[in-house]
């Protein structure tokens, strides 16, 4: 099925020749998600075109479909934990061909000029990245869509490269789950002799806990769930504290260098401000809809840094992935039909998954 859009530009009228593909996604802020048909350009010179395989499910996707960070537009079509398979490519594109895996994770292109592109750190770029759902399609002029869909064009220069040994549905979650506890764990140095805290194991913890063990760190993980207590340990943890237990809270108290704050929802932050030794620094990258108060005591007898990450650049999430394939890290998953999308959000908001749903999108109507 194709189509071609004439879409108004300042120069002029340029067009764009689209092809249809079935998505999952959403109306509006309360409705369920549903089965819908969405455009996808016809790749161009440097784009890529990927069967999707497999896409992994992120809090961001529920935040984002409900309207909770509240710059939704609909129709909303979430994902951007993809891997698949290329079907397609255009005459300029030189870094993949026909029948290669294939990745795309929270971006789709940015600015490429400002110094933050120039440095590899395109999530910060000046001009705002292209977000791989939800933001407005240089493109089509419509707003991009997600992985929740059969198929999905993009530039070669945002598309990632998949190890191959690594079981292929696991790896989905690298590509948000993975960067983005990945990203700030290199950037706070975190190793060999550093004690880190990773606290809430969800999607975004489970992979901060293997990624940082993998890194040679002393792993400390908070949960609020006692189901989760022996599996942290599995994953990897060398100690886990239940955080509704004030004593347990106070084992780490001035001790960790570090602390990754991946919670969805609203917590009480200087609950883990005050487990940073001298110079620590907590970096959150859980973006709960609500803001959460600090107290000035939580930082100022430490020195200590309270921050935020986002995701990765294009490079780092590459370095990622060779990383991932290189200690056999991937993440733990549920593997979901896409009609099972609108229950697997709820299990998602009680905790009740383990540690990632993942998209099986064979299962897409044809
Ligand atoms: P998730 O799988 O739902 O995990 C969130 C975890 O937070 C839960 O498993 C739970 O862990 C804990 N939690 C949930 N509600 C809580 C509450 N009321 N009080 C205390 N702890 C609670 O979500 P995710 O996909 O990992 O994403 C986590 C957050 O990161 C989301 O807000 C998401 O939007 C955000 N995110 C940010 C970036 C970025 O670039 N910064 C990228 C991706 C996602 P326990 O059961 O162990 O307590
Ligand atoms: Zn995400
Ligand atoms: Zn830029």
């Amino acid at each position: 099925m194709s189509t071609e859009t004439i879409r108004p530009v300042a120069e002029g009228a340029i067009t764009v020749k689209t092809k249809e593909a079935r998505a999952f996604g959403t109306q509006a802020a309360n409705e369920d998600l549903q089965q819908l048909i969405i455009n996808r350009r016809k790749p161009t010179a440097h784009d890529v075109e990927i069967e999707i395989l497999y896409c992994g499910v992120c809090h961001s996707d529920l935040h984002t479909a409900r309207n909770e960070w509240h710059g939704t537009v609909y129709p909303c079509v979430p994902g951007h934990e993809i891997v698949g398979k290329v079907v397609s490519v255009g005459n300029h594109v030189k870094k993949f061909k026909v029948g290669d895996l294939a990745a795309v994770g929270c971006m789709v292109d940015s600015c490429r000029e400002c110094d933050y592109c120039k440095e590899g750190l395109e999530q910060y770029c000046e001009e705002g990245n292209t977000g791989t759902y939800n933001s407005p399609d240089p493109h089509l002029g419509t707003r991009t869509y997600g992985g929740y869909s059969e198929s999905v064009v993009v530039d070669e220069a945002f598309v990632l490269k998949v190890p191959s040994h690594l079981d292929l549905a696991a790896t989905a979650p690298l590509l948000c789950a993975g960067i983005t506890t990945y990203s700030p764990l290199r950037h706070w140095k975190v190793g060999p002799g550093k004690k880190v805290g990773i606290v809430g194991l969800g999607g975004l913890g489970h992979m901060g806990v293997k990624l940082a063990k993998a890194m040679g760190a002393e792993v400390i993980v908070y949960t609020t769930s006692a189901s989760k207590v022996e599996d942290a340990k599995r994953l990897g943890a060398d100690d886990v504290v239940l955080s509704k237990d004030e004593n347990q809270m106070k084992k780490y108290g001035g001790k960790l260098h570090f602390v990754l704050d991946a919670v969805s929802a609203e917590h009480d932050i200087n609950a883990y401000l005050k487990l940073l030794r001298v110079d620590g620094s907590l970096a959150l990258v859980g973006a709960p809809e609500h803001p959460l108060p600090v107290a000035a005591f939580s930082l100022i007898p430490k020195r200590r840094s309270f921050s935020g990450s986002m995701i990765g650049g294009i490079a780092e999430t590459q370095e990622m992935l060779d990383f991932c394939g290189k200690h056999n890290i991937v993440s733990d998953i549920e593997i979901i039909k896409i009609q099972q999308i609108n229950e697997a959000y709820e299990r998602l908001l009680k905790g009740d998954v383990k540690y990632r749903f993942v998209i099986d999108m064979a299962s897409i109507k044809k």
